[in-house]
């Protein structure tokens, strides 16, 4: 038996310094991610502090058309948002499109873009894996690694981000705000989450004590053609093989603008600027869009059980930017999603 110290903050500068005092400790939210990990044996916090009273839950539409939505803001309310569903509809698609009803209720946005991969390996709490572990080795080169990444991979590490939302937020360059020791910060998201390389205990830019407080979506008119197209083994209540969010902005029949992510294929959420611009200036047509995806997987790289991710994404792609340049999101045309 560990013992866990529990304390429940009332104010953003207390817990700040409760966590930056014990490197060992954690914040907690809705505790669907922690305490998963916790009882499991893979994360071994000596002291947790519950963040549920600090008033981060707020969701706000800025006066030019943006948002602000706070850390601690549910996976649901934030779904159903009037102002997130006008302005944002892709952000509101992701988040209905992740796990299912009850874990929404609980799960915060901050809790959402800090959940941890989802590789056997990594959760088992005892086969080599260098996040777990460094220096331990990565079981999933050499072992089942259908889930896992195709782009950004290294030698140490091979996991994807299992986040839905943080691909949308990148496709639509939200801003991470982050509070710690030495005030205020912001993040943008593509710098936010990071590739392996030779740290993969290493997830995101956040310094331990750092408490995230908000996320925001900078203004933008991506509301009409846009789509977050999530590909799973089962329609609910499973994590993505491969999503894409895809946003366009479309006058007379030409793009004028153009935002891709894709999500389940990196250890974060994989953009490529240069594909985007290929679609500037051009009418949609299904031999662009392959074009843009081949463009996106130049590089990509399978394994034993996960080559064929590759071609998944390449269609998943061409569908998505299909669906957003017809205006039909996901949502519209799959009715059974919970
Ligand atoms: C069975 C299951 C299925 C799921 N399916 C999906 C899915 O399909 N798609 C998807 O996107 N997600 C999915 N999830 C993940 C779920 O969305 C996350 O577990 C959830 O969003 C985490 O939020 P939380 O508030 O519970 O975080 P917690 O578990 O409380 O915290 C998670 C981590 O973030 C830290 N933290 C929390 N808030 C802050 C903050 N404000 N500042 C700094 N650190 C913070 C904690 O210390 C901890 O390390 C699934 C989860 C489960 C259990
Ligand atoms: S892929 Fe990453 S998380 Fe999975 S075993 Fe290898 S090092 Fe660990």
């Amino acid at each position: 038996m560990r013992p866990i110290s529990y304390a429940r903050a009332t104010d953003p500068v207390e817990a700040i310094a409760t966590v930056l005092a014990d490197p060992e400790s954690a914040y907690l939210a809705g505790g669907t991610t922690e305490i998963d990990l916790l009882r499991l044996g893979v994360v071994r916090p000596t002291a947790l502090v519950d963040i549920n009273d600090l008033p981060l839950a707020r969701i706000d539409g800025t006066d030019d058309g943006g948002l602000r939505i706070g850390a601690l803001a549910r996976m649901s309310d934030v779904a159903e948002d009037s102002v997130v569903v006008q302005r944002f509809p892709m952000i509101a698609e992701a988040l209905l499109l992740g796990a299912s009803p009850q874990l929404r209720h609980m799960a915060s946005m901050g809790g959402n873009l800090l959940q941890r991969v989802r590789c056997s390996y990594f959760r088992d709490g005892v086969s080599p894996c260098n996040k777990r572990e460094p220096a331990s080795g990565c079981s999933a080169l050499l072992g089942i690694n259908r889930g896992h990444a195709i782009l950004g991979t290294s030698e140490h590490c091979i996991a994807t981000h299992p986040s839905d939302m943080a691909v949308a937020m990148a496709a639509l360059e939200a801003i991470v705000h982050v509070a710690g020791p030495n005030g205020e910060r912001t993040i943008p998201i593509a710098e936010f989450h990071r590739l392996p390389g030779d740290r993969p205990e290493i997830d995101n830019t956040l310094q331990h004590g750092e408490i995230i407080t908000a996320v925001e979506l900078p203004a933008q008119d991506f509301s009409r053609n846009h789509t977050y197209l999530k590909v799973r083994d089962r329609l609910s209540y499973a994590f993505a093989l491969v999503s894409v969010a895809a946003a366009l902005r479309l006058d007379g029949g030409t793009v004028t603008d153009a935002r891709l992510a894709l999500g389940g294929v990196a250890h974060k959420p994989w953009r490529v600027p240069d594909a985007e611009s290929m679609l500037r200036g051009k009418a949609p047509s299904p031999d662009l869009f392959g074009n843009v995806a081949d463009r996106i997987l130049a590089g990509a790289k399978g394994y034993e059980d996960n080559a064929f991710k590759i071609d998944l994404a390449r269609r998943t792609i061409v569908r998505a930017l299909s669906q957003a340049a017809d205006g039909k999101p996901q949502s519209q045309t799959d009715k059974r999603i919970q």
